[in-house]
């Protein structure tokens, strides 16, 4: 199982980073040694000094495939969650500025979040309000129709490079609004008005 991420998907997370929208898809890779599920506490680690929550919609894929059309895309995924991409901003900035890749600031063990799944169903996966509550406050608001590259669109797009296969997951962008998290934050992630996933930081 590989989880493949979307970088600077959403226009108003890529500009909060002195970033430039994208022409393509941002992709980058964690291990499945990153997840963090159930409910669990996330542990600073001692590496890094400045880890931010990144909330981001979640895609389960669903068939083998690779070289996928976009009109056919949407066989590929039935199920959805919520999930956390965290990263060590402070690594990665350094990274980025070296020109290196960013598995150390991405791909660490916890840094993937993962709630339940729900099944897609009728609803249009363009069209999904989440957020992220830090501490019982909002902190990340997001509405899929605002991604750069839809579902879609980045299924067709990675497929060309990496056979997709059952039980892969696309953590697809975070809208604005990323921050950091100290001892003691309880962060929430809500789909609708529905809770994902929760989280607490030790
Ligand atoms: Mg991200």
């Amino acid at each position: 199982m590989k989880i493949i991420c979307i970088g600077r998907n959403y226009a108003e997370h890529a500009k909060e980073l002195n970033n430039a929208v994208p022409a393509n898809p941002v992709i980058f890779m964690k291990p499945d040694t990153a997840l963090l599920l159930k409910n669990r506490p996330f542990y600073l680690p001692e590496f890094s000094s400045d880890i931010h929550y990144e909330t981001e919609l979640v895609v389960k894929i669903s068939r083998l495939g690779r070289h996928i059309e976009k009109r056919f895309a949407h066989r590929y995924y039935e199920e959805i969650a919520l999930g956390i991409d965290f990263t060590a901003r402070d690594i990665q900035s350094d990274l980025k500025a070296k020109g290196l890749p960013w598995e150390l600031a991405k791909a660490f063990d916890q840094s993937a979040v993962l709630g339940e799944f729900t099944p897609l169903g009728k609803r249009n996966i363009q069209d999904l309000r989440f957020r992220l509550e830090k501490n019982g406050h909002i902190v990340q608001q997001g509405h899929t129709a605002d991604m750069l590259f839809g579902v879609d669109d980045i299924i067709a797009y990675v497929s060309r490079y990496f056979t997709l296969k059952t039980g892969d997951l696309l953590f697809t962008g975070t809208p604005a609004g990323v921050g950091p998290i100290q001892i003691g934050d309880e962060l929430c992630g809500y789909l609708d008005n529905n809770i994902m996933f929760s989280c607490r930081i030790k």
